[in-house]
């Protein structure tokens, strides 16, 4: 099955687990991160009486989860579900995965409201309204304090805490423990020391994407740089410890990612507000275009798909032999600089950390948005073609007036001109809310190897590897985190023990 024994086993000769020569810590299930499907994952196998331990290599974890929009598929329609989604997930999702994945998060608002969790619809509907059977995409979130992903790790945390779930936080997970009955137990540091953790029954890998992992980033992703607003610990460490022991990877390529700002003062990026989408608040003007580094506008603004439109950032110029659109910027008027901020504060690992300035002035000040008096100057200041950008937008104003429809095919209400000086530019990039690389699982959670057989005792859940490829549906990930988070949590905790 191409697993190895652990190195301290092979030099004691002896093959048993009960001769791991030393482990500072005995548990039944190991969950390596403390993310929404970790939490999950602990929460359930907990419940059915198996004895849990969670790493966490930050303080307090939450992943990308505590940051992120908070949205939950939740459909209702099963058959409707299974075809929507068979139309959008590639072969390599068989149809049984898709059907497990379905009927548990048809399920997932009940398991949160059993949690205490106040669980109402989300009014955003789905992503691809013109696919069959688009209607069954319900989406639902947590009512509370805070914003929605915050209740919804609230509730998580607070489930983890009343059961007395052990978290060692400040605690990373460096590599697997192995021998021929399977994964047995993980290698961990802490406090500059290591810990070696044996299970009883397996370990689960939760430890989210590679949204920070730079050689992994330029390895699978078609473009550089790719930036990240979420948690800067997700650095694909659960896709090494993986492959050291023989799992096989899929979906390496694929990943959601809106626009947003990257400044050098931060190392996560910042969502862009001037963004038309039925999944955010209206952008407070619709008086901006996106154009690319020669000044070219290349997209309908009114109808990006918000988590794909990194799919058109990374098109490659061909005979140039560039990234033409890696950055892109926006441009906008004063009307639209005064009109509220450009940056959204709600979602993202900027959330405390940053408050954007209503005015913008402050990121003016800061050199993050550029100024100029003039559609020339601005060109100047960005390195774009002159003739470029100020054709760009007369073709744009013009279409605003009603004298020719927008080039792009923008709808008419949302074209306001750029007429008032100032005139601004801020670079935008494509910002990764979730990859989707990672082991490849199958329905019950199991990691396979690279045969496809699944490795004994190890599990993935989350972000990790997950079963959504380059075509995804906003909420997707959520539902697939408390989906395999319960999926694996069952199977982990029903398997026999090993001692
Ligand atoms: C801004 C933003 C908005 C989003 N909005 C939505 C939305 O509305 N709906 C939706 O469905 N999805 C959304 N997503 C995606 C979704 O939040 C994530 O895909 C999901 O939360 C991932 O959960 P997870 O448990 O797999 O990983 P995470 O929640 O990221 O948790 C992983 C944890 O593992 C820890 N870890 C990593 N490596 C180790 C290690 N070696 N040892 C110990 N611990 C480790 C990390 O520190 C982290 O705490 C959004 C994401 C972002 C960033």
């Amino acid at each position: 099955m191409g697993l190895s024994l652990d190195s301290d086993s092979q030099k004691s000769g002896q093959k048993d687990l009960l001769s791991i020569p030393r482990y500072d810590k005995i548990t039944d299930v190991l969950i390596i991160g403390y993310g929404g499907s970790g939490a999950v994952a602990a929460i359930t196998a907990h419940d059915l009486g198996a004895d849990v331990l969670i790493l966490e290599k930050t303080a307090e974890g939450g992943g990308n989860t505590r940051v992120s929009g908070g949205g939950i598929l939740c459909p209702k329609d099963m058959v409707g579900a299974q075809q929507y989604l068979r139309s959008l997930l590639g072969r390599e999702v068989d149809d049984g995965m898709i059907k497990i994945y379905v009927k548990y998060s048809s399920e997932n608002a009940d398991w949160l409201t059993n949690l205490g969790g106040i669980v109402e619809p989300h009014p955003v509907g789905p992503d691809f309204p013109a696919k069959p059977h688009s209607a069954s995409m319900i989406r639902c979130r947590v009512k509370g304090q805070g914003t929605s992903s915050q209740n919804l790790w609230k509730v998580l945390t607070d489930a983890v805490r009343q059961r007395g779930i052990e978290v060692y936080s400040n605690t990373l997970a460096k590599q697997l423990l192995a021998n021929e009955r399977g994964v047995v137990g993980a290698l961990a540091e802490q406090d500059g020391k290591e810990v070696r953790i044996f299970t009883r029954k397996g370990v689960i890998l939760a430890c989210g994407g590679f949204e920070y992992d730079e050689g992994l980033k330029q390895c699978f992703l078609p473009a550089e740089p790719i930036f990240a607003l979420g948690n800067p610990s997700n650095t694909g460490d659960g896709i090494r410890m993986a492959q050291s022991i023989g799992s096989s990877l899929w979906h390496m390529d694929s990943a959601a990612a809106p626009i947003g700002y990257k400044v050098p003062e931060f190392p996560w990026a910042i969502a862009s507000a001037l963004v038309i989408s039925p999944f955010i608040d209206p952008p407070p003007s619709y008086g901006f275009i996106y154009v690319d580094k020669h000044g070219r506008r290349f997209i309908n603004e009114s109808d990006v798909e918000y988590h794909m439109v990194w799919k058109s950032l990374t098109t490659f110029d061909a005979v140039n032999l560039d990234y033409h659109r890696i950055p892109s910027y926006i441009v906008f008027d004063d009307v639209t600089r005064r009109s509220g901020p450009i940056a959204r504060s709600s979602i993202g690992f900027n959330q405390g950390s940053y408050r954007w300035s209503n005015d913008n002035e402050a990121e003016i000040q800061k050199g993050w948005i550029q100024v100029a008096e003039s559609v020339e100057q601005l060109a100047s200041k960005t390195k774009m073609q002159v003739n470029t950008l100020q054709d760009t937008i007369r073709r744009f104003n013009e279409s605003a007036n009603g004298e020719k429809d927008d080039e792009m095919g923008r709808r008419r209400e949302t074209i306001i001109p750029l007429m008032t000086p100032p005139f601004y530019s801020i670079k935008i990039w494509p910002c990764l809310v979730s990859t989707h690389g990672g082991p490849k699982r199958d329905s019950e959670g199991r990691v396979l190897d690279a045969y496809g057989k699944p490795i004994p005792r190890l599990f993935s859940v989350g972000e990790l590897g997950s079963l959504w490829g380059s075509v995804y549906q906003g909420g997707g990930m959520l539902a697939e985190c408390i989906s395999f988070g319960r999926i694996a949590g069952e199977r982990i905790a029903e398997l026999p023990s090993l001692m």
